[in-house]
């Protein structure tokens, strides 16, 4: 069992590797994006020069861009600053599938009434989802949460083409996340639809998959570009909740940390 030299993961993280100085592959990818995506002054003349592009891809639509929500603090730290700092037209989208907890419905519904952004929710048929997630429970497969990751992909280009939207921005940030070993989750709309198959009944009627057909439409035809503020920002996630409940929303609001590993491996999945 070799572990790395910097990091805690070992010989048995699927595809990692050594380098001559014990430092695993997986760091040296971090290492790889630190310098691809620069931070400070470098950082903000590329966040300035794509909000610009943004802001004329927008012209004559309702909205610049979709930001989905979770009501947790990344996608709430992405409205503030789409808003509030590049004054750009918001559409906040949420993908509910009836497991949200009591404190992100609330700060959703709280920042976004601050904000004054309008939201757009899709919610997913109760049975049928509950189904999806007994069946990848039998499969007993790493990526459990896949379909509702798939989902909140899928829901994101759904407003987007529904308003005419050509940007996404998501709130992932690799330095604060790091990077899934690609082993241990793997998702797309087929392997959902074929564990459901096996171990269900099948039936995917109402829960937003991301066929491949519809993905390349949406990318191709559409046009919808996916942008990471935070990948070209100092971004201190404990500093920007403190704030948030202290000047955005008050003390009425409790900013969760809602997310879960498996939405930053479909990130990088899909965007990478
Ligand atoms: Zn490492």
């Amino acid at each position: 069992m070799q572990t790395c030299n910097r990091c805690i993961y070992h010989s048995d993280i699927p595809k990692i590797t050594f380098n001559t100085e014990g430092i695993c592959n997986y760091c040296e990818q971090y290492d790889s994006m630190n310098s691809q995506y620069p931070t400070g002054e470098a950082g903000r003349k590329i966040i300035n020069a794509y909000v610009e592009i943004m802001k004329k891809d927008g012209m004559g639509k309702p909205y610049d861009v979709v930001i989905g929500v979770s009501g947790g603090c990344d996608s709430s730290y992405m409205l503030h600053l789409a808003k509030n700092v590049y004054g750009l037209r918001v559409l906040a989208v949420h993908f509910d599938n009836t497991y949200n907890s009591k404190i992100a419905v609330e700060n959703i519904k709280t920042i976004i009434d601050k904000l004054n952004i309008d939201l757009f929710t899709y919610v997913v048929d109760n049975s049928e989802f509950e189904a999806i997630q007994r069946s990848l429970l039998k499969a007993s497969v790493p990526e459990f949460e896949a379909a509702t990751d798939l989902a909140l992909a899928t829901t994101h280009y759904m407003a987007c083409e529904k308003y005419g939207v050509k940007h996404i921005w998501e709130g992932h940030s690799f330095r604060t996340e790091g990077v899934s070993p690609p082993g241990w989750f793997y998702m797309d709309a087929k392997y959902i639809k074929s564990i459901h198959k096996k171990f269900g009944d099948g039936k995917i009627k109402s829960t937003p998959l991301l066929w491949l057909s519809k993905w390349i439409k949406w990318m191709v035809v559409n046009k919808i570009k996916k942008f990471r503020p935070l990948y070209y920002m100092d971004y201190k996630k404990t500093k920007q909740r403190n704030s948030l409940q202290k000047n955005m929303v008050g003390n009425g609001m409790e900013v969760i940390i809602w997310k879960t590993v498996q939405r930053t491996s479909l990130i990088i999945i899909i965007c990478l």
